[in-house]
């Protein structure tokens, strides 16, 4: 099939898949999208019984035909090996009446792996045929955390690529820091930048649009730039599969039907997993609910209840750093779908929160978003209870991200029987200070002695990659004013 993308603001652009992946962003600052979405449908019944990769190579198969079946089969291969923790790669398990999906077993042990993992075959299957020999892609990258390590692991070592993550100094956890600078790879470079994480962000965008960089690095080098964010479409179809996984794995313990509906919890920030779940829904997964959890940076919820988007807004750093997120790029999608694909309407609307900070959505478009998406939120002392309460009562520890939809799950006012999925998006291990203080646990000393009393007092195990930080060599120690970004890239991709 032939199936093209463009931009969720208009048509100037028509693109494979491939080349969507490789230039990330459209032109016109859109995200790209299909409208072939849904028109090939997944048969459900036709996945039970099979492994997480087979179900992979299926789903992948829909969205991105323009890779071969041998291409999605490396990929996949490549991607969901024994690097994961667990061979359903993402398992789903009982919390009381309702069910967890961990997503977060992977190398770096938060959700993005689930997309990072992948990302990076896509990625390497992109250049042209036709391209120059030793043409070479710089993936850039500013994190507020979660992103950089699992985008580091991914793109470690993937030939003809090089992989550059900022974060700010200071701002992320000490686990989260460690986890980026003891980064083994000949192609990887980590940065710690003066500022906070949009400064960081916004600099990464402007780097992004600066064309004399571009020729410079196209000239000298033969590399171009690329991302490693959410708003990759590499990065969004990888997650879909997860949405049927969960449903297979719902069928096989005899707790659904093949055909029943099921609804689903998602701990939110970008707006990227729950997309995933709108996009399974598109191919046919039996979805009854899309539910938005965000933490105090509650902006999906306004929007949600009222059809305002306003950005303008306090913005708080809370335990949950990775939902600290006032644009949430990928909402854009969800718009462009529901408004049946009206490009005049997104482009319009998009300008709006350019110049004014906000936007309002039509009544008629709110209402029908409202049919599929419900929200909640969780402020701190919400998610410092919800660690508690699914302790005590479920004997099973969450992380403070996961948290905010396990509030939310608990406030929600349960109409039908439908069975009720959470999705669980990190390690608790990764937080354990603010993990074991909810649990009231002594939180004296390192991140790594929280560790271990967490693991002590819950009788589980930290993974691996995080305990082992403790004794493992720093390699990058920079620290750089935002001026110096630029040249930071230029002087990395000069060692590519
Ligand atoms: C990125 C992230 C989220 C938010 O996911 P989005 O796709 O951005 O909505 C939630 N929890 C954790 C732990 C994350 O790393």
């Amino acid at each position: 099939m032939n199936t093209t993308f463009h931009s969720t603001r208009g048509f100037s652009e028509e693109l494979s898949s491939r080349q969507a992946i490789r230039q990330g962003l459209a032109g016109d600052g859109g995200l790209f999208v299909t409208d072939d979405l849904g028109k090939q449908q997944v048969d459900v019944a036709e996945l039970i019984g099979k492994s997480y990769q087979d179900m992979a190579r299926t789903v992948l198969g829909v969205l991105l035909p323009d890779f071969s079946s041998s291409e999605l089969d490396e990929c996949v291969r490549a991607a969901y090996g024994s690097q994961w923790l667990e061979s359903a790669i993402t398992p789903l398990k009982p919390l009381g009446d309702d069910y967890i999906l961990e997503l977060f077993n992977g190398p770096t042990s938060a959700f993005k792996d689930v997309a990072l993992q992948i990302l990076p075959q896509f990625m390497a299957r992109t250049t042209s045929d036709t391209s120059e020999a030793n043409e070479r892609v710089m993936v850039l990258t500013a994190t507020s955390g979660d992103t950089g390590k699992a985008a580091l692991a991914g793109f470690a070592d993937t030939p003809s690529t090089g992989i550059t993550v900022f974060y700010p100094e200071g701002k992320v956890s000490e686990i989260q820091r460690l986890q980026m600078t003891t980064q083994t790879g000949s192609n990887v470079n980590v940065c710690a930048v003066k500022g906070n994480f949009d400064d960081a962000q916004t600099a990464v965008k402007r780097i992004f649009g600066d064309n004399d960089l571009a020729s410079k690095l196209e000239e000298d080098n033969y590399v171009s730039l690329s991302s490693a964010n959410s708003i990759n479409v590499g990065r969004l179809v990888p997650q879909v599969v997860y949405y049927f996984s969960a449903y297979v794995q719902l069928v096989e313990r005899g707790a659904i039907k093949v055909g029943d509906e099921v609804e689903f919890v998602v701990p939110t920030g970008n707006f990227g997993d729950i997309l995933a779940g709108y996009y399974a829904k598109k191919l046919g997964l039996p979805v009854g609910r899309l539910t938005v959890a965000s933490d105090r940076n509650n902006v999906l919820f306004d929007f949600l209840t009222t059809g305002t988007y306003n950005r303008e807004r306090p913005f708080y750093e809370t335990t949950s750093p990775s939902m600290d997120i006032l644009v949430s790029s990928n909402l854009e999608r969800m718009l462009y779908y529901m408004s049946d694909g009206d490009t005049e309407l997104i482009a319009s609307l998009m300008d709006d929160l350019q110049s004014k900070d906000s936007f309002t959505i039509p009544d008629s478009l709110l209402k029908r978003i409202r049919g599929l998406f419900s929200c909640g939120w969780a402020d701190e002392n919400q998610v410092s209870r919800a660690i508690t309460d699914c302790w005590n009562v479920n004997h099973y520890v969450i992380d403070p991200h996961t948290a905010c939809g396990y509030h939310v799950l608990s406030q929600m006012f349960q109409e039908t029987a439908m069975p009720r999925v959470l999705l669980s998006t990190a390690s608790p291990y990764k937080f354990p200070r603010v993990v074991g203080k909810a649990l009231g646990l002594d939180t004296a000393g390192t991140d790594f002695d929280c560790m271990d009393r967490l693991s002590e007092v819950t009788g589980t195990t930290a993974p691996k990659n995080l305990r082992g930080l403790e004794h493992a060599a720093e390699r990058f120690t920079d620290v750089i004013s935002i001026d110096e970004m630029s040249d930071y890239v230029k002087a990395a991709s000069d060692r590519l």
